[in-house]
């Protein structure tokens, strides 16, 4: 028995020291090293002759641009070999490097990757090549592992777009979702259809600084740009090379506006409108009338002998049906197809397109709203909106691509600083993009085998170039793709720690504008014991440091105040100036009936920490719950004197979050105020005046609406509920 365990403690040494030289991302389920080097001055020598030729041109391509590493094809004394295996897991490969480099692979793709991991491994000393003599197994999880890039809010040129291919590739991402056609332009030359990209490719005017920043502006200089026939080949062809599929996005039927514009014939007002140059969503949809089908039919007769893809996606999200409600010709499809009302519709006209891809040898895919009304029979879901359309796709034996807001939307903030450049909301940071999991863990075996993967998401309304695209994939990215990959992953602090040391400095040697916010030192508050708060400096990531005491202050006895805190100069710590309420109830006790949504439930201090969550939202800042009531006490350690209560609530209609409606209040279990918190405003403060009285708890209901507003983005929906402090004064 002592044997035994001396034996497991051995094993969990060599164990912990190998994974800790491992430097391949995503991590290899397989690393050993043996002792010694394999060095190589100058040119790595390949035998072609286990290979294609396609692959060796692959191979040397890439090489050059990675590592500026030459490789050359030399038969008669290859330093490198490669074997192809049959009978093995699909894409698995394996790298044995001793006295010289023996690759075993399965598929092109897998070979590919063998060669990615090789190139990870060698360093560079004294123009010498050294790889650490070692044994590498490996082989992916998931058979989806995507980025996605939205170039229609901004154009990316064809180099720019190549660029972001590379960085994928080093990842051993296999798949590029081109979101090319919205509201904002349409980036696809239709040769039946010129006016696609002479008019619907500009807009004469875009949205400067955030969608919910009043009075709105305007830049108006004339934005645009499409890609012509030929570049699209060429990037399909460039991603080919690399083993990554084009998986190319035509929005139907909303998200229109760009091709409405060209064609306003296709609307269900027939009535010409501009080029889009707000976010958003628009009434103004593809008409579900036969001519709008045909059209589309038409584009995507185009769009299919680019893309060897055999996914094709539709779009099919955020489509209102305002303007099917009063078509004529909508309703009359409504009627001739014994549909019942137009989320049938919307089924009826997504049905079409799956038929008409179906025909031609192709899959559809689409975002979960196609799940409304019923799902096509070949049809594959992009769960986006959460698990939950992911979850009944694959209970219905369809397949599945996840891709939740909460950990896969690459537009959300990833610090916390006040530096993070303008983004659209939410907070996604690097530790949590790390922590999730494509299957959620109450997903049955059967209904998991449907998840083909999951995919990062870079919505562009706020990342206008490619020093911002940059920034908001990466590191995020290399996260998702271990995520994607890996059968098992390394500990977190594990991960961050071979970022830095091994791919940190390869993203900065090929000028990757990659973010640090996943290292910087942070704040963190909690609650003194008896009432108030401490806040402590956290120490910054990858060093020894301990937390410092940042400040500690008490819960105010009479008076209300504004305290201001400066963090010191040239300090990572952010933001640079934070404002304490010191009221009455800071640091106090907080008892929910209904608790917040797990997805932006930060804490119950959140409420009492005595700061205000910052615009453009981010995540955790705020508790968010997905009931429209929300029930709560707040408990006092003594009996305290309250004249006046504010309640801060968030109004953002963009992303389905509404100010609350009304609220009751009961001090020490009698009622005290009840009331409407100003009909449907987007007051987003509730001031609540009470007559001095002496609590020792204060019981808090507030209710929002029940369901969005027709016209309004995710109408029908319970709006979220986000709630941020409670002062009592
Ligand atoms: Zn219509």
């Amino acid at each position: 028995m002592l044997k035994l365990k001396f034996l497991f403690l051995i094993g969990l040494f060599y164990g912990q020291s190998i994974a800790q030289t491992c430097p391949i991302l995503p991590t290899p389920a397989v690393f050993q090293t043996t002792n010694g080097q394999f060095i190589s001055s100058g040119a790595l020598l390949i035998d072609p002759s286990g290979i294609t030729p396609d692959l060796t041109l692959a191979i040397k391509d890439y090489s050059l641009w990675a590592n500026e590493i030459l490789v050359t094809p030399f038969v008669q004394n290859p330093m490198v070999k490669f074997k192809k295996l049959n009978n093995v897991k699909q894409d698995s490969y394996s790298i044995n490097i001793a006295d010289k480099i023996t690759i075993s692979y399965s598929s092109d793709a897998s070979c590919f990757y063998a060669w990615v991991s090789l190139l990870q491994l060698v360093q560079m000393e004294d123009g010498q090549l050294v790889f650490p003599k070692c044994f590498v197994k490996d082989y992916p999880q998931f058979q989806w592992r995507g980025l996605h890039l939205d170039v229609s809010r901004h154009f990316f040129t064809i180099e720019e777009v190549k660029r972001f291919i590379d960085l994928m590739a080093y990842y051993k991402f296999n798949t590029l979702h081109w979101h090319l056609t919205d509201d904002q332009g349409w980036r696809f030359e239709i040769k039946k259809y010129p006016l696609l990209t002479e008019v619907g490719a500009w807009r004469d005017s875009t949205l400067e600084n955030h969608y919910t920043t009043q009075p709105r502006t305007y830049n108006k200089t004339r934005y645009g740009g499409f890609y012509t026939q030929e570049q699209i080949k060429e990037i399909v062809s460039y991603a080919g090379a690399r083993y990554i599929e084009v998986v190319p996005e035509i929005e139907m039927p909303g998200h229109a506006r760009a091709a409405l514009a060209a064609y306003p014939q296709y609307s269900c007002t027939g009535q010409a409108q501009g080029v889009e140059g707000l976010w958003g969503i628009f009434d103004d949809i593809f008409c579900a009338k036969e001519e709008s089908i045909l059209f589309l039919q038409d584009v995507l007769t185009e769009v299919l002998p680019l893309f060897p893809s055999v996914y094709v996606h539709i779009g099919g999200d955020e489509a209102p049906k305002t303007r099917w409600k009063e078509c004529p010709k909508c309703q009359s499809v409504i009627k001739e197809n014994g549909l019942h009302d137009e989320h049938e519709l919307q089924s009826y006209f997504i049905g079409r397109m799956d038929a008409f891809l179906t025909q031609k040898g192709k899959k559809l895919i689409g975002w979960d709203e196609i799940l409304e009304g019923g799902l096509s029979p070949n049809a594959t879901v992009m769960s986006w909106r959460g698990y939950e359309g992911g979850k009944a796709a694959a209970a219905q034996g369809h397949y599945v691509v996840m891709c939740p807001g909460s950990h896969c939307y690459f537009d959300h903030y990833q610090g916390r600083g006040s530096d993070e450049p303008l983004a659209i909301g939410g907070y996604t940071p690097l530790d949590r993009v790390y922590a999730f999991n494509p299957i959620p863990a109450e997903m049955s075996v059967a209904d998991a085998a449907y998840v083909l993967g999951a995919q990062g998401n870079l919505w562009t309304e706020y990342i206008p170039n490619m020093a911002q695209l940059e920034y908001m994939t990466y590191p995020r990215a290399i996260a998702l793709s271990t995520t994607l990959w890996s059968e098992t992953k390394l500990p977190y602090d594990k991960f961050l720690s071979t970022l830095m040391r091994f791919h940190f400095p390869f993203l900065s040697k090929q000028n990757v504008n990659f973010s640090k916010a996943a290292l910087k030192p942070e704040l963190k508050t909690t609650r003194e014991k008896n009432g108030g708060i401490n806040i402590q400096k956290m120490p910054a990531k990858g060093t020894l440091a301990s937390p410092e005491v940042f400040a500690s202050i008490p819960a105010a006895k009479k008076k209300t105040q504004n305290i201001q805190l400066e963090v010191e100069q040239g300090s990572n710590l952010a933001p640079k100036k934070i404002n304490i309420i010191q009221h009455k109830a800071l640091g106090a006790q907080i008892e929910f009936q209904i608790p917040p949504s797990p997805k932006y439930d930060n804490g119950s201090l959140t409420l009492v920490d005595g700061q205000l969550g910052a615009r453009p939202w981010k995540g955790n800042e705020w508790l968010g719950f997905d009931s429209n009531s929300v029930s709560f006490d707040i408990i006092f350690e003594k009996p305290i004197r309250v004249k006046e209560i504010r309640i801060h609530t968030l109004h953002d209609p963009n992303s389905w979050i509404w100010a609350a409606q009304t609220y009751l209040i009961q001090l020490n279990k009698y009622g005290c105020g009840n009331g409407i918190a100003d009909g449907y405003s987007t007051d987003e403060l509730i001031e609540i005046s009470i007559k001095d009285k002496k609590v020792k708890q204060i019981h808090i209901v507030i209710t929002g609406l029940s369901e969005i507003p027709q016209g309004q983005p995710g109408a029908g929906n319970t709006p979220w509920l986000f709630l941020d402090e409670i002062e009592i004064r």
